[in-house]
């Protein structure tokens, strides 16, 4: 066993989880620990459709929680969307919110925390907290708390101090975290997440293999978050394509749950690397393009450029994660580059089972706007890009987007 000189800090979340299937009917219950008047926040029709919507409003009142409903999310929810949010939530006096769906649903209702819980007498904006130029409000103790469902396995939100909001005048895709974004309870339903269609569970699942991976990589990886990021990896290989082809594998679902539970722990705790830096401008600039889509389109490129400049530590971890993707055992010490390669060659077998072997050319990504997309993934993930093993340049990134179009 190696010794980690290095000390580190591993600041575990704080949330309190409940998983299992048919936990949405405890919502009620739990959220009137935390407050009385609820603003729930959902995406626009799925959970409504399913009939998830009525169970949990049914399920607030029932333990005399007040709702107001807010589902106007989309996918990559912007400033506009947060801030409207956070004015109905003033306006009728929220006290707590839930966030209910996918992580844009889930990523609303912290903005809209922070805002709500901010109230200064004028109007204040989600920008003002988080804007890369300089943000003149800080995120204190005073964000409402927040409970969270989630209905996909991706994001990790539900365990994160995590949050990612567009501008779509400046087309800034911002992820910014604090600790009092930290859900105080969530609710992990395995029947919602049975009801995710085969793509959205290939493009989130997809998301939560690379929390996993990037902060094994990552500067601030340690001892306790790579735990968490190799049983992960361990979990996604084993359980994604089975959730992918066959959506009622209880078994899978499950295990997927778990997999975004564990690599949103790893990657809260550490950082994100060079791909979510490279992603999130993807879909600033084009918001058609769902954030896991825009991971699998330049994620293999950037792990080989990441091996190719690698010391031997960082190649040691590329064949951990290939024994994890094998389910080989930890013991098991073959090692060098060829052996560190195969964990590519592993990611790009399961983005061909799932479907998602894309490059940016095909998902009509503006090849004129790369040198905008690189200045963005630095002004908007220096954190990211300074914690990626291998260091990188603006003319790298416009290099690599040019390599995966
Ligand atoms: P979304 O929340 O964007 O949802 C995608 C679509 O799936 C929506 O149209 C939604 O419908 C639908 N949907 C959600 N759940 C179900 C279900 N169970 N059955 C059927 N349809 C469903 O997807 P993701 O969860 O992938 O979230 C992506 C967002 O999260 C991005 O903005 C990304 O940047 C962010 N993110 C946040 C992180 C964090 O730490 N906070 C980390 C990584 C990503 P409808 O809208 O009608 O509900
Ligand atoms: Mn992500």
């Amino acid at each position: 066993m190696t010794i980690q000189e290095k000390r580190f800090r591993c600041n575990l979340p704080k949330t309190d989880i409940i998983v299992g299937p048919g936990t949405l009917e405890a919502i009620g219950y739990e959220t009137k620990k935390v407050g009385k008047r609820a603003l729930l926040v959902s995406g626009k029709s799925s959970m409504k459709k399913l009939g998830f919507l009525d169970k949990a409003i049914e399920s607030l009142m029932k333990a005399g929680v007040q709702v107001v409903h807010y589902g106007e999310v989309e996918p990559n929810p912007t400033v506009d969307i947060v801030n409207e949010g956070a004015k109905k939530a003033i306006q009728n006096a929220c006290d707590v919110i839930v966030g209910f769906g996918g992580g844009s649903s889930i990523d609303t209702a912290k903005a809209i925390a922070v805002v709500a819980g901010h109230v200064r007498g004028k109007p204040i904006s989600i920008w003002d907290f988080i804007s890369p130029e300089g943000a003149n409000e800080e995120i204190t103790a005073q964000t409402l708390p927040l409970v969270t469902i989630p209905s996909t396995s991706g994001t990790g939100s539900h365990v994160s101090q995590d949050s990612v909001i567009t501008n779509s005048k400046t087309k800034q895709k911002q992820g910014f975290g604090s600790p009092f974004l930290f859900p105080k309870i969530s609710m992990i339903d395995i029947e919602i997440l049975s009801k995710m269609p085969p793509t959205l569970s290939a493009v989130a699942g997809f998301d939560a293999l690379t929390h996993a991976i990037e902060s094994f990589f990552s500067a601030h990886s340690n001892p306790i978050s790579e735990l968490y990021s190799l049983e992960a990896i361990r979990l996604i290989f084993r359980n994604l394509p089975q959730a992918y082809e066959n959506g009622d594998d209880q078994q899978a679902r499950k295990e997927m749950a778990l997999a975004d539970t564990y690599a949103g722990w790893a990657d809260t705790t550490t950082s994100d690397i060079l791909p979510h830096a490279m992603a999130h401008p993807v879909s600033g600039h084009h918001p058609r393009v769902a954030h896991g889509v825009s991971l699998a389109a330049l994620f293999p490129a950037i792990m080989r450029f990441n091996l190719e400049g690698a010391d031997k530590c960082t190649v040691e971890k590329y064949c951990k994660v290939t024994r994890a993707a094998t389910g080989k055992s930890i013991f098991d010490n073959k090692t060098g580059k060829e052996e560190a390669s195969k964990s590519v060659d592993l990611i790009e077998k399961l983005l061909k089972t799932i479907k998602l072997n894309v490059n940016l050319k095909e998902l009509d990504v503006e090849r004129t706007k790369f040198k905008l997309m690189a200045a963005d993934a630095i002004k908007t993930m220096p954190e990211a890009i300074q914690a990626n093993p291998r260091k990188v340049s603006e003319e790298d990134i416009v290099a690599l987007y040019e390599q995966c179009y």
